[in-house]
């Protein structure tokens, strides 16, 4: 398994602006799409492409067109924030939805809803922004696997805690993870420092 850490300097300008507690949930959202510009953009890299011919208004030319398709599925709520990133760049993603929420006290992750759409052929973008015990994010990736066949499957995080990381390597070796960074630890409550505070909460503005 991979992990990948999109470390150009926009993507680092933009998650400064997001770790910073005084943007607000507006800039907070913008700030997401156009980082998950560059994170969805590595996270596909590896798309199979075709060769076509296309006729330029001067002459006849072999050129390269998408021949794979992509199936995102925000894990409710944050990975919401992320979405608009893949739609934007590649409008035929069909969109899979998976609620889950962590127990606050025993930190498992507990499944709630569950919208997943057929996946064949499909590469399936997992869009959870904090990869921090790793807990809902494996539980998304085990569901999708029992639950759909897509063709891979890719894990699509803003932060990411080295915890998060090795679980998700354990439990699903062969889903690489594209992040903007790799943070420090978890604290006691299970949060990323030094992290953002609750992805949720600043893109909702439910704080
Ligand atoms: N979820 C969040 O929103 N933030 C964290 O730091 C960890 C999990």
């Amino acid at each position: 398994m991979s992990v990948t850490v999109v470390d150009h300097p926009l993507a680092r300008d933009l998650l400064a602006q997001l770790r910073d507690e005084r943007t607000p949930p507006p800039r907070f959202r913008t700030l997401t799409r156009r980082l998950g510009w560059l994170l969805v953009i590595e996270a596909t890299r590896d798309l199979a492409t075709e060769r076509v011919e296309v006729t330029t208004p001067l002459e006849t030319t072999e050129q390269e067109r998408l021949a794979e398709e992509l199936v995102a599925v925000p894990v409710l709520r944050a990975g919401l924030g992320l979405l608009e990133a893949v739609t934007d760049l590649f409008p035929d993603t069909v969109v899979g939805h998976l609620g889950m929420e962590r127990d606050e006290i025993t930190l498992q992750p507990r499944d709630y809803y569950a919208k997943l759409p057929p996946m064949e052929g499909r590469r399936a973008l997992v869009l959870d922004p904090m990869l921090a015990t790793g807990g809902s994010g494996t539980a998304a990736v085990t569901q999708i696997k029992g639950a759909a066949n897509p063709k891979s499957i890719s894990f699509v995080c803003v932060v990411a805690a080295p915890e998060g990381i090795e679980r998700l390597e354990t439990e699903h070796p062969d889903v690489p993870i594209v992040t903007a960074a790799v943070d420090r630890e978890l604290n006691g409550v299970g949060f990323i420092l030094p992290g953002l505070g609750d992805f949720g909460d600043r893109l909702h503005g439910t704080a």
